[in-house]
């Protein structure tokens, strides 16, 4: 049974020209524009989407508290916490990883909203997901009614979301020829694939599971989406996930510089190095009209190093 999707933002989310990043791109300026998706409520991002999905589902389950696990930063766990505090729920946040105070950016978000953070330690993804579920069956032993959301949203209930994001943008720009999109736990891709067709979608992996193209496959699958080849660039990963590669700082920086556009270091900037890279070995050619999806992240910069970084090059102290 599906329940329909309770209503967490307002939607369509714009569709903006970047016109001077586009020729910093190396594109023609009216090629290149920006599918805000950062532009949401609860804090920004591309999770709620999902979370307009899965919430939907745990309400209509009776759940009295959320519970999803993520990394130290993880926006899903934070825009969890909103969407549980708008629902009159509970959130209690499991996050591997080193969650540090020194670091607050999306943490301070979790505390205002009331969340409830369970340091996980060093795990790795199915530690998480163990740990994630111990905590839901302490809860259901205390007399909760536990809703166990999935890494990142991405479960095909979660990814869902994107398909409506894929029904605005067929509107917005019916002749986009790429449609470009951060992936970490792949929902968000996979919405789109699924909703567009593989040819026009190009995924940029950001590192956060070992094997995104099968998840996104197999999200797109359970979509039922088209069995086609998809095009998911992995040679922005660089140190790892939430590790920022010269690249992206670079696009970090200038995305900033010519637009006004403020994106993240884990996810945005790969995405965007990702379309830089695709300009520069000609798989995106000037001409081509060209959408770049804005899947949120700013708290993010402020729980990662480059914000102290880049806070002491402004005082003068350059990095
Ligand atoms: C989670 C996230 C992504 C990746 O979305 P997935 O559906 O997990 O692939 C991209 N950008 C930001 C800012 C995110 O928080």
């Amino acid at each position: 049974m599906t329940a329909p999707p309770i209503l967490l933002s307002h939607w369509p989310t714009p569709l903006d020209p970047a016109p001077r990043l586009s020729a910093a791109l190396g594109l023609r300026p009216g090629d290149l524009w920006v599918k805000r998706d950062d532009l949401t409520d609860l804090g920004g991002g591309n999770k709620v989407r999902k979370l307009e999905h899965l919430v939907a589902e745990a309400v209509a389950d009776d759940a009295t508290v959320l519970v999803t696990s993520g990394g130290a930063q993880s926006n899903h766990a934070r825009m969890t916490a909103a969407a549980a505090a708008r629902l009159g729920l509970r959130a209690v946040l499991v996050l591997s990883g080193a969650p540090v105070a020194e670091r607050p950016g999306n943490l301070a978000l979790e505390a205002l909203l009331g969340a409830r953070v369970v340091p996980a330690g060093d795990v790795d993804a199915d530690g998480l997901a163990r740990r994630a579920a111990e905590v839901a069956d302490e809860l259901r032993d205390a007399g909760e009614v536990p809703a166990l959301l999935p890494l990142g949203g991405s479960s095909p209930v979660g990814a869902r979301g994107y398909l409506a994001c894929a029904a605005e943008l067929a509107e917005q720009a019916p002749d986009a020829a790429h449609v470009v999109v951060a992936v970490g736990s792949g929902g968000t891709m996979a919405g789109l694939v699924a909703g567009l067709g593989a040819e026009r979608v190009l995924g940029v992996d950001t590192g956060a599971v070992p094997d995104p193209v099968q998840r996104v496959a197999g999200l797109v699958a359970a979509l039922g989406g088209p069995d086609a080849p998809l095009r998911l660039r992995r040679d922005q990963v660089g140190g790892g996930y939430g590790a920022l590669t010269p690249a992206g700082a670079a696009v970090l920086r200038t995305a900033a510089r010519t637009e006004g556009l403020l994106l993240d270091p884990v996810y945005t900037a790969k995405a965007l190095a990702g379309l830089a890279a695709a300009v520069r070995d000609g798989e995106v050619r000037p001409g081509e009209r060209t959408v770049f999806v804005h899947t949120g992240g700013l708290p993010g910069l402020f729980g990662h190093p480059v914000a102290a970084e880049l806070a002491a090059a402004a005082l003068g102290r350059a990095t």
